[in-house]
């Protein structure tokens, strides 16, 4: 059998420093807002090329606090508009309707799967205040033309990163690019934990110490609260093993890239179509593709001992907590929650395992 994301044998890959780290902490006695902690920020920062990094509970608290942050400046309001790509995962838009804020949903490029550059101009009103790109699969998402339109019309550029650690644009990893990032630890992204964590990564000092208040009660000092706040944070254990971890990132992804692009070289069927972003750089989070017949196909598989996943199997404004949107037509986004199966790309697959899903693929016929 071949699993999707075997996340115990990625564990294995380095169980002893895991194990050590892991007793290191619970004999430590200290569990939270501690060295670990301080030390993974300061290395996550310097990783994505960040003045600051500050770590919570999971990937949603990030980019929930980040909004949070922006609406205690003065910098966003209820009813402000925030633009995000149609077809993310639901996380990205949760973070903008809790805060009150109207998500513009857009619709994304059939090609490469991420945010359609063509049509954001035209969604941009008085009201908007920030665009949050997706590296959805592990695909840079930015284009030097976003970057004009956020300065243009002087709107925020705000990332979500949860699926792309590592990933760049022009030299620069993707998470350093706008004026704040949400990062996610979920234990299947490229850099997991062992368990729930996540940060925020920005070059804005104010940004920062307000996220961090925030995250903490909304507590400056001890027992000192200039804001209502939230309990969101990172705890001491998975701190620890996601400094071990990171150290292997660039590794793991190049790992990825190498099953990726075997994907590409040689998987060869025309109900088959693997939509490449071409020019981008991809850290392969998520290997999609996509197929007319895709029920059947993944049964193909199922049926061979290879696990897959859609993501996802219902876009955002077909879902019954966006009850408003369920009329909207968005076609590319539909198509590609029909057309979408993901295979296994993780860092502990072994050659033989890539070469069995590519033969597997290759023998389709609907
Ligand atoms: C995983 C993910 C999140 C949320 O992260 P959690 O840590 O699970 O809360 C947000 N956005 C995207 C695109 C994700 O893939």
């Amino acid at each position: 059998m071949i699993d999707y994301l075997p996340l115990k044998r990625i564990t294995a890959m380095h169980l002893d420093e895991i194990q050590q780290a892991v007793a290191q902490t619970v004999a430590s006695g200290w569990y939270l807002q501690g060295e670990s902690v301080a030390r993974f920020e300061k290395e996550y920062a310097n990783y994505i090329g960040t003045s600051h990094c500050v770590s919570c509970a999971n990937g949603l608290d990030a980019l929930r606090l980040i909004f949070r942050a922006y609406i205690e400046m003065g910098i966003m309001r209820p009813g402000d508009e925030v633009i995000v790509p149609a077809n993310t995962y639901i996380a990205s838009i949760l973070a903008i309707s809790e805060n009150n804020l109207i998500p513009v949903l857009v619709e994304p490029d059939i090609d490469t799967l991420q945010i359609d550059n063509r049509l954001i101009e035209s969604h941009i009103t008085a009201r908007t205040r920030a665009i949050l790109i997706v590296h959805l699969y592990g695909r840079c998402a930015h284009t030097t033309n976003i970057a004009r339109l956020c300065q243009k019309h002087k709107i925020r550029l705000i990332e979500d990163n949860a699926q792309a650690h590592g990933c760049t644009f022009e030299g620069k990893r993707t998470g350093s690019l706008g004026d704040a990032a949400a990062h996610s630890f979920y234990p299947g992204k490229n850099l997991g934990a062992l368990g729930d964590a996540g940060a925020i990564t920005t070059n804005n000092e104010q940004l920062a110490q307000i996220i961090r208040t925030l995250a903490n009660y909304g507590s400056s000092r001890k027992y000192v609260f200039p804001l209502k706040g939230m309990n969101s944070r990172m705890d001491e254990l998975q701190a620890a093993v996601l400094s071990i971890k990171l150290k292997y990132l660039d590794r793991d992804n190049l790992h990825r890239k190498r099953i990726a692009q075997r994907f590409v070289e040689e998987i060869k069927n025309r109900c088959i179509i693997l939509p490449q972003a071409v020019g981008r750089d991809n850290v392969n989070h998520i290997f999609p593709i996509l197929c007319p017949h895709r029920n059947s196909l993944q049964q193909h598989l199922q049926t061979h001992g290879i696990g897959t996943l859609i993501h996802y199997p219902i876009p955002p404004h077909r879902q019954q907590a966006y009850a408003e949107w369920n009329n909207i037509s968005l076609p590319i986004t539909e198509k590609i929650h029909n057309q979408e199966l993901s295979l296994p790309c993780h860092p502990a697959m072994t050659d033989e395992e890539t070469t069995a899903v590519i033969d597997s693929l290759n023998r389709f016929h609907e």
